[in-house]
């Protein structure tokens, strides 16, 4: 590993004043599950590392009734799991938490990293795409929000720029239905093959019917995916097995997958197709079982 300065920071404006002042040649270290492995094998060598983990301000899980939750950048992974407030209001997170990696990885990873990260098979991101959340970017400047859509770029790349850093998560109450999300791997905790994540508002009004549904897919693309042809499919109509099956087609239709040690493209679609069907059945049935 090169040698690097190692800067241990407090608060939000330092960090941001430390990386409006080094940009490129610094980076953040949150609980360094990636971070450590990628500097030791030397796929980076930041000259400064700015180390954020002991920046209370930013670790929290916070629920309002009218904003929905926000959770800080350095909330663990494992803190979200046992979060009631993520349990009671946004189940789906919780339940995704919990077959992410070991708990030993959970207890040091953060959400903030893990999204900064951007790994395509990021189980958080494709959580938080279906969930329709919003992540604050904060540079010494002010604050940006943006949506997972527009955060997620490409490959290992997001929209966060060199003097900038994630400090929240904002999970709006509008977003807040009934969800799943479908993780296919090796062995359980093992980052997936293929994963889904289905969140779906029922119609308060109409019994069996979508009112909005946001279907998103991890590991099948450069980013995790929405295809939002079978949002559309089924958004406002009544779920019948037909619109399921027609909506689990377009999704494998719409997944970028590649040919890889896991599997053919053609397995990981398929694979797409099973995984929107049980994960939208699944929903359904959780929306309307009284
Ligand atoms: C053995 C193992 C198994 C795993 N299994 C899974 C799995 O099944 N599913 C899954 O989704 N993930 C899995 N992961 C990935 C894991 O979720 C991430 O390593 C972890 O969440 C990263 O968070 P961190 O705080 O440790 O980030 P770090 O490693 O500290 O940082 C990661 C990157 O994010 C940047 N960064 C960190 N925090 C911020 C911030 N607030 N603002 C801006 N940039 C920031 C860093 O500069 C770095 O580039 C696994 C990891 C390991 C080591």
């Amino acid at each position: 590993m090169n040698t690097f300065k190692y800067l241990p920071v407090k608060t939000v404006k330092e960090a941001c004043d430390l990386l409006s002042q080094y940009g490129e040649e610094a980076k953040i270290l949150g609980g360094g599950q990636s971070l450590m492995t990628l500097m030791k094998e030397g796929f980076v060598s930041p000259a400064y590392l700015i180390d954020i983990k002991g920046m209370s301000e930013l670790d929290y899980i916070r629920y309002d009734k009218k904003d929905g939750l926000r959770i800080g950048a350095l909330a663990t992974h494992r803190a979200v799991e046992t979060s009631d407030a993520v349990k009671d209001n946004f189940g789906m997170l919780a339940e995704m938490e919990h077959t992410l990696a070991s708990v030993a990885v959970r207890n040091w990873g953060t959400v903030g990293g893990s999204l900064a990260h951007a790994d395509p098979a990021s189980d958080l991101a494709a959580t938080l795409l279906a969930l329709g959340a919003e992540v604050t970017l904060t540079r010494s400047a002010g604050d940006r929000v943006l949506s997972m859509d527009d955060f997620l770029v490409d490959y290992f790349e997001t929209a966060l720029q060199p003097d900038e850093l994630l400090t929240e998560i904002h999970l709006p109450i509008s977003r807040q239905g009934q969800g799943f999300y479908y993780k296919f791997a090796q062995r359980a905790t093992d980052l997936a093959v293929v994963s889904v994540g289905v969140n779906l508002m029922p119609d308060p009004d109409q019994p069996q019917q979508c009112r909005d549904i946001r279907i998103a897919m991890g590991s099948v693309g450069p980013t995790a995916l929405r295809s939002k042809r079978a949002e559309d499919l089924i958004k406002g109509q009544s779920i019948t097995d037909a619109l399921i099956e027609e909506a689990a087609r377009v999704s494998a239709e719409d997944a970028q997958p590649t040919s890889d040690i896991n599997g053919s493209e053609e397995y990981k679609r398929e694979l797409i197709h099973v995984l929107v069907t049980r994960s939208i059945k699944e929903t359904a049935g959780r929306a309307w079982t009284p």
